[in-house]
């Protein structure tokens, strides 16, 4: 199969890629980080970070070089996994009572979405739960580079803020926060331990493989996902065990780079509709709740778009060769399963905990709240019950 023989029901209508003006990537980056501000003509940055302790040199190595350039940072250290709201409203009286020029993200998902908020709020002045939505943010924020330090969501380059509101994610979506600058330096992701390269890995597949499956995808979104896909497959084991090892770590952290640009202007479909319904009920973290979920999200397009699935099983090195479409997509999906294992993730909702009756509740939030109009399968509640099923025994083609 051929990326030129694909036909794209997207084509039909005027298509818009969105991404950062500049992606500065590679080992030692970080070093860049002064000119880059100077380049925006910022002189008062403001850092948007969490207390992670294997980030602490991190950012005091970015702190010091600023200082060296004769900027003053201010850090703001109170960021936290899969944000509340409260503390995107905290962190936006912050930034407006310090008038930072610039803002700078230092961490995963989490705080880049956050330093989305920062930036935001320093040129729109009402409270941030108003900017829920999409497109609602009326004006671009101020200069805002992100530099991730692990390799998953691609944060660094899409128009996305997720924050946690109550038990649901909600997100700001507006061009106006896509950073300026996506700083991307594989040695700040070297400290992740496993299970976090594992998840975030997860989260970065599964983002480029439902772009892949999508409706909106375009041939530009697929030539980025189906290579973030390649990626993924050479370097996700190794960096799981091996997290010293930086040419793994400089393939993840491009894999991650390419999936959030694929799926930014992509879309995604089931799958993370699957896993942000079951994630937050167990505490489950969004990556790991994307592996968990990727394998049946494949399943569940096969009888639609062999084809896509079987360019997926192609770039992740699967023997294809002589293979009817269908079979070569199969083959994919058994790679994911593998793949999922290797790195410690489990392939069934039983083994996190859930209970086999919960399943039909969760099937109904998934399609109230979850919708995916690119979806190249209808999502009705039905086929999702029938999804969270599988998903709950573990039984993937079968
Ligand atoms: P995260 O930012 O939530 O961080 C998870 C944990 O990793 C934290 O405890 C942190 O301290 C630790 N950590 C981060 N970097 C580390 C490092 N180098 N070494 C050791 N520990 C480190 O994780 P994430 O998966 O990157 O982000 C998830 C969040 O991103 C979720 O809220 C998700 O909804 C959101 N997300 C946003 C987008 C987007 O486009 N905006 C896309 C996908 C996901």
């Amino acid at each position: 199969m051929r990326l030129a023989d694909i036909t794209y029901p997207s084509l039909k209508n005027v298509t818009h890629f969105l991404s950062p003006r500049k992606i500065v990537f590679g080992i030692g980056s970080r070093k860049d980080m002064a000119k880059e501000i100077r380049r925006l003509e910022g002189s008062k940055p403001l850092i948007v970070t969490y207390a992670e302790p294997k980030l602490a040199s991190t950012v005091e190595e970015i702190v010091k070089i600023l200082h060296g350039d004769g900027m003053d940072s201010a850090v703001y250290s109170r960021a936290e996994p899969e944000p509340r709201i409260e503390v995107a409203e905290n962190l936006a009286t912050y930034a407006r009572k310090g008038r930072f020029d610039v803002v700078i993200g230092i961490g995963g998902g989490s705080v880049m979405d956050l330093a989305k908020i920062a930036s935001m709020s320093l040129t729109n002045p009402k409270p941030v739960r108003e900017y829920l939505g999409v497109d609602l943010v009326p004006k671009k924020g101020v200069p805002l580079i992100c530099a991730p330090t692990t390799a998953g969501t691609g944060s660094e380059v899409t128009m996305f803020s997720v924050l946690s509101v109550g038990k649901k994610k909600m997100d700001v979506v507006s061009p106006h926060i896509i950073p300026d600058v996506a700083l991307v330096d594989p040695f700040l992701t070297a400290t992740m331990p496993p299970e976090l390269t594992a998840g975030t890995g997860m989260d970065a597949l599964s983002q480029a493989i439902e772009t892949v499956t999508s409706l909106a995808a375009t041939p530009l979104t697929d030539c980025l996902a189906l290579t973030a896909i390649q990626l993924t497959a050479k370097w996700l084991r190794v960096a799981y065990n091996d997290g010293g090892d930086i040419e793994a770590r400089s393939g993840m952290a491009l894999a991650a780079n390419l999936s959030g640009l694929a799926f930014g202007s992509g879309k995604l479909t089931l799958g993370h509709s699957l896993s942000q319904t079951f994630g937050p009920v167990r505490k489950i973290s969004h990556g790991v709740s994307c592996g968990v979920a990727l394998p049946y999200v494949m399943d569940f397009y096969l009888p639609v778009i062999p084809e896509k699935l079987s360019l997926i099983a192609e770039a992740m090195g699967v023997e294809t060769r002589g293979l009817p479409v269908s079979e070569a997509a199969k083959a994919g999906i058994r790679f994911v399963v593998r793949l999922v294992e290797d790195v410690g993730i489990p392939v069934s909702l039983k083994a996190l905990g859930f209970e086999k009756g919960e399943m039909a509740e969760l099937a109904e939030t998934c399609v109230k709240e979850w919708p995916r109009p690119n979806s190249p399968r209808e999502l009705t509640g039905g086929a999702v019950r029938e999804v969270f099923e599988k998903m709950w025994e573990g039984r993937v083609l079968t």
